[in-house]
């Protein structure tokens, strides 16, 4: 008889990507499929302002104007219309020209980050990251089991630091957790230490689109671009961007922007995983993309992340100031709140917060050393205002249960 029990010690070999999982992104999917719980632990958009109507349009006119090529297995660099659109729109943002031959587009910018590990992580390589960080990259690297270094912005930070460093990793425009925005002059000077170094700076900008009380500063691809003389892209900058905040994340379209050469080796581990996105969802971003539809339906998201982020903030000034402290993000989907009370750690608060059927992302999930318990990450993009509202009573009724406990 084979009993489940004594499955994984009969066959070892992936028991170790089983305690690799990260058990508290599987509770927060669990918690927001839940009527009865407010999450703001999730870094999802506001599902009642997806375009279902345009998208249903643009995959009819995708699938009449391209017939079965939208329908087959596609280059694995990407549908070229496409990766055409996405090299003339980000040369044009980043004011420097930018051809096919330097985009990869990828499943999301997840994607993106899973192949940056496989090509340029091997086990123990120090690589540099913005702290705290993006957890999807800590969990996309986690088997490729880098060695991590913090990245230093100060303008005296120690610029031996990046050396023999793979890469850097940031999320310089309202970064996931932290909602901040780095200042040009901390860019410029992160982007000379990398030339210095001679090592890679992976430039994540999921929430460029998403604007209210900030302007995003010039990408580090443009500040680059300013001081390389014209020709075939060859920085260090490996950028990505995605469609999953301005349009929505189940087109799950993505993309990489790099010199060809990293771009040849990105699509070599593309194709051994997946031989090409769905040309299908491609299509149809090339159609909402061509139609203006983005650039149409950004604003909507806009005012309501920004009326959202408002009702947290005030919610939170009147309910947890006496315990947090935070600044109002100028763009992106998140609130970070520090505790103002050394008594508060985040991972025991957010225990009780399950029992106000509350959900946050605790700070220690953005460590590579899962110590940071001073923080926490709130979401305001999911939910209406008064939702949040409610989210953040509980949370105000958690934290005094937790700290009378
Ligand atoms: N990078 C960062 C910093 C993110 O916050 C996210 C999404 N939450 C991603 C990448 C992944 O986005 P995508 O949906 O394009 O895979």
């Amino acid at each position: 008889m084979v009993s489940g029990a004594d499955f994984p010690a009969r066959r070892p070999g992936f028991a170790r990507w089983l305690s690799a999982s990260n058990d508290i992104t599987q509770q927060f999917l669990a918690i927001g499929g839940r009527p009865d719980f407010i999450s703001m632990a999730g870094g999802l958009p506001a599902a009642e302002l997806y375009p279902a109507a345009a998208i249903a349009e643009a995959a009819q006119k995708a699938l009449a104007r391209w017939g079965a090529t939208a329908l087959e297995y596609g280059p694995v660099e990407g549908f070229p219309a496409l990766r055409q659109f996405i090299a003339e729109r980000v040369g044009r943002q980043a004011g420097r020209s930018i051809g096919p031959e330097n985009v990869l587009l990828t499943v999301g910018a997840m994607q993106a980050l899973d192949l940056i590990g496989k090509v340029l992580i091997d086990p123990g390589d120090p690589i540099v990251v913005q702290f705290p960080t993006y957890v999807g990259a800590l969990d996309a690297w986690r088997m490729r089991a880098p060695s991590y270094r913090l990245l230093d912005w100060s303008p005296d930070a120690d610029s031996q630091a990046l050396r023999g460093a793979q890469f850097v990793y940031t999320v310089p425009n309202y970064s996931n957790p932290t909602g901040v925005l780095v200042p040009t002059a901390a860019r410029q000077a992160l982007l000379e230490r990398v030339l210095a170094a001679g090592t890679w700076l992976i430039e994540d900008d999921p929430y460029l689109p998403l604007q209210y009380s900030g302007a995003a500063g010039p990408s580090i691809l443009e500040l680059h671009g300013r001081m390389a003389p014209e020709g075939p892209y060859d920085g260090p900058v490996i950028y990505l961007g995605t469609l999953s905040k301005s349009i929505v994340p189940g087109l799950r379209v993505g993309w990489v922007i790099a010199p060809s050469a990293m771009i040849q080796a990105l699509a070599i581990a593309k194709q051994s995983s997946d031989l090409s996105s769905s040309m299908l969802t491609q299509a149809i971003a090339l159609e909402l993309l061509e139609s203006g539809h983005e650039e149409q339906h950004v604003p909507t998201i806009i005012r309501h992340y920004t009326e959202r982020r408002d009702a947290l903030c005030a919610a939170a000034r009147s309910e947890l100031a006496e315990w947090f402290d935070w600044e109002i993000p100028p763009g992106g989907m998140f609130v970070w709140m520090r505790r103002r009370d050394p008594a508060i750690d985040t991972d025991a608060l957010y225990q009780y917060a399950l029992r106000e059927k509350v959900a946050f992302v605790p700070g220690s999930v953005f460590d590579p050393a899962g110590k940071l318990t001073s923080a926490m990450r709130v979401n305001f993009s999911r939910n209406a205002p008064s939702v949040l509202q409610e989210g953040v009573a509980r949370l105000a009724a958690a934290t005094r249960h937790y700290l009378r406990k």
